[in-house]
């Protein structure tokens, strides 16, 4: 399977060659606060392969010291992107980077005991297909 993705801007694109192991949303504080929002989604390989087709110069990579957690993200835009983790064993994908459909649903999700608490009760607010008028 290959898939291709980018960040927001287009200055980096690449292309995954591979099968994906996992797709976890993570509900951790890291993931909130290098998200934004009330999780992180990613896709994790051991066995697939990440080729930058172009602005791998743009690609910029942050460690929280003293932990494992890792982001690579567009230095023009900000966009996750894909990195290399445990060594260059783990290959983690945000699937919101993708730009081609992803044949593959979550499998669970994880740090739940960390949720922000306003992530509760989404089933029950209003839905729109679009900006709402
Ligand atoms: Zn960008
Ligand atoms: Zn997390």
């Amino acid at each position: 399977m290959s898939i291709k993705g980018s960040c927001l801007c287009g200055e980096v694109r690449f292309e995954i060659t591979g099968n994906f192991e996992s797709f976890y949303l993570c509900y951790c504080k890291y993931c909130q606060k290098d998200t934004g929002s009330a999780h992180a989604a990613n896709l994790f390989s051991s066995s697939a392969t990440l080729q930058w087709m172009s602005g791998q110069s743009s690609v910029n990579t942050f460690q929280l010291p003293s932990t494992q957690h890792i982001k690579s993200f567009c230095a023009c835009c900000g966009s996750a992107l894909p990195s290399l983790q445990m060594n260059g064993k783990l290959l983690v994908v945000p699937a919101g980077s993708l730009d081609d459909a992803l044949n593959m649903t979550p499998n669970a999700r994880i740090f739940t005991s960390r949720c922000a608490p306003w992530q509760t009760g989404l089933e029950d607010i209003q839905s729109f297909s679009e900006l709402p008028e």
